[in-house]
């Protein structure tokens, strides 16, 4: 009876990995399961994939606690261009599932959203509160503290005073209320400017207050209210983004090839190509 029992397990075990209908590759590590089709990635590339992948989760599980009971599965999907011209973005979905694409000719351009979509995965079970604004903040500032310099969107290998500080020099930021307020609205409209503004924000409240004051708030069944800002940080939203702001511009300004790196920024990233908006956050291409 036991060797049944046994024989069944294993193959109720062997079943669980390989059912994900449409995938013909699976692969798994301690916490995370992988599915793709031929020729998404190389033998190489997931071997990275897997390396990334446990350490951007050890870090986010010592940052957040409370991971999922299940394995998270990535789907790893070839090419982010598609045939017709348009382009996949990585995503979770309502399963929870993480969705990767790959935006240029090499494995590591599958890695540039890895560790912010890990993040959100991990916050699946979370209470149906979302604060989006938050969220996204939250997801990149712990991407930063997994892996920087980060290579892919929206640093590209650049400083978070170069991504985020080159908007402001330039009178090109939008202010964090309209971002707060208008997430919806400007979030991909405004997607040059969304990421590295709102990211750049959370990076200054964990180095200013303490990465803990962040985490601390991401604990709250309503993560991302704005009554919190005063009660982990001690100072209200609108107070704390001018002190940002400021602090933003100085350090850029201390850069000093900051004009000539932000030129770089701007014009041979794939930054070039993303949507950015004016000052407030009106599409402008
Ligand atoms: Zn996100």
């Amino acid at each position: 009876m036991k060797t049944i029992a046994a024989v069944w397990l294993a193959l109720c075990a062997a079943t669980a990995t390989a059912q994900v209908p449409g995938y013909g590759h699976f692969a798994e590590t301690e916490h995370l399961r992988f599915a793709w089709n031929d020729g998404a990635i190389s033998e190489e590339g997931l071997a990275a994939m897997k390396r990334n992948g446990e350490n951007y989760y050890a870090t986010i599980n010592d940052m957040l606690g409370d991971a999922p009971d299940h394995k998270i599965l990535i789907l790893i999907e070839g090419p982010a261009q598609r045939p017709d011209g348009s382009w996949a973005y990585p995503r979770v979905d309502s399963w929870g599932r993480v969705h990767l694409y790959q935006f240029g000719p090499s494995y590591h351009d599958y890695m540039g959203a890895y560790a912010h979509e890990l993040v959100h995965a991990m916050r699946i079970q979370r209470k149906p509160h979302k604060d989006w604004f938050f969220e996204e903040g939250l997801a990149e500032f712990i991407a930063l503290r997994a892996d920087e310099p980060l290579r892919g969107f929206p640093w590209y290998g650049f400083p978070v005073a170069i991504a985020a500080g080159q908007w402001l020099a330039g009178g090109e930021d939008i202010p964090l209320a309209t971002l707060r307020n208008k997430h919806k609205a400007t979030n991909q409209t405004c997607k040059a400017q969304s990421y590295t503004l709102r990211s750049a924000f959370f990076d200054y409240l964990g180095k200013t207050y303490g990465d803990d004051a962040v985490l601390n708030m991401a604990k709250q069944d309503k993560a991302g209210a704005v009554e919190d800002y005063e009660k982990f940080f001690g100072k209200d939203f609108d107070t704390l983004s001018a002190e940002w702001r400021k602090g933003l511009l100085a350090s850029f300004a201390a850069i000093e090839d900051a004009d000539a790196q932000a030129a770089r920024y701007r014009n041979e990233t794939p930054i070039q190509y993303m949507p950015v908006c004016d000052g407030s956050g009106v599409a402008r291409r």
